[in-house]
């Protein structure tokens, strides 16, 4: 294996206790020289397909990314910068938004089940359940009683997801505050950008410092070996959306994903591909 430094080792919380604020928002750790990259992207669409052909052979494994990160961080932007180069195919993308009665009704990892990537599949989740422990804390939505077990059962859940063939990666795009007050401002300057802009942003804005606590609790308490969590800095776009690129490239150079060897009679279908005397 290549022993070049690793982002994913860069960017890897510590366990232990975890303030979120001690992590700079605006650093570049392991930054690209720029010729790398038209390289590093070919390599990522070629292991892409590679997983999804090894699932044809039967193969189980598959691969889960998280995006996590306040409003503007740029989920949206990752996913069409460094998800974009693997295509549709072979790629499933799941956005979580305020669920409905129907999901409400339900535990609350109903709706996360369903979407969960199939074999030799990329899923995506824009947002997850992570939101359960979120939002949900930040603004009772159900008692604390209740939120506070779902950090264990987060746990017990993605640990049977690695144990099915799953690998999870977790990631928090970190924003500063006052990256998030230009990044919404520039929205509003834009008519164009309008469309991106939700006026309960700067509601949820307001709570700025409890999403922290709440984001501390759950980098320290949902950092496990099986489904660790990576702190993206998320004030440089180009930088984010590089680091969540690579972060899945050195998983997908790791998995090594081999196309399956069907037991094709090559001389014989070449004859019967003869053209006609
Ligand atoms: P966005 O991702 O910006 O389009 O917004 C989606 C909204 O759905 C955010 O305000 C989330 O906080 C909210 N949301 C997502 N999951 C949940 C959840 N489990 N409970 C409550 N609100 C949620
Ligand atoms: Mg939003």
């Amino acid at each position: 294996m290549s022993k070049d430094a690793s982002l994913r080792d860069a960017l890897r919380v510590p366990h232990g206790p975890i303030s979120v604020s001690g992590f700079d928002s605006g650093a570049k750790p392991l930054e690209p020289k720029s010729k790398r990259l038209e390289h590093d992207l070919d390599q990522m669409a070629d292991l892409q397909e590679r997983l999804w052909a090894e699932s044809t052979g039967g193969g189980e494994r598959r691969v889960l990314l998280v995006l996590q990160g306040m409003d503007t961080a740029g989920k949206g932007g990752v996913v069409k910068h460094a998800v974009g180069v693997f295509g549709p195919i072979g790629v499933e993308y799941s956005a979580f938004k305020k669920p409905t009665e129907e999901e409400r009704a339900h535990d609350f990892l109903w709706r996360i089940r369903k979407r969960l990537p199939g074999p030799g599949m990329i899923g995506v989740f824009d947002r997850s359940h992570y939101e359960d422990v979120l939002v949900v804390r930040v603004h009772d939505l159900v008692p604390k009683a209740e939120w506070e077990t779902r950090y264990d059962a987060i746990n017990a859940f993605e640990q049977e997801l690695v144990d099915g063939g799953t690998t999870v990666v977790k990631v928090f795009l970190h924003v500063s505050y006052d990256v998030q007050r230009e990044r919404l401002l520039r929205r509003l300057a834009r008519p164009d950008k309008h469309w991106k802009f939700n006026p309960s942003d700067i509601d949820e804005r307001a709570h700025w410092d409890e999403y922290r606590a709440a984001y501390d609790a759950v980098l320290e308490r949902t950092n496990t070996d099986a489904a660790p969590w990576y702190v993206v800095p998320a004030d440089h776009k180009t930088y984010r959306n590089w680091a969540v690129a690579e972060l899945l490239r050195e998983t997908l150079v790791e998995l090594d994903p081999r196309y399956p060897q069907p037991d094709l009679d090559v001389a014989t279908l070449r004859e019967r591909l003869a053209p006609p005397h």
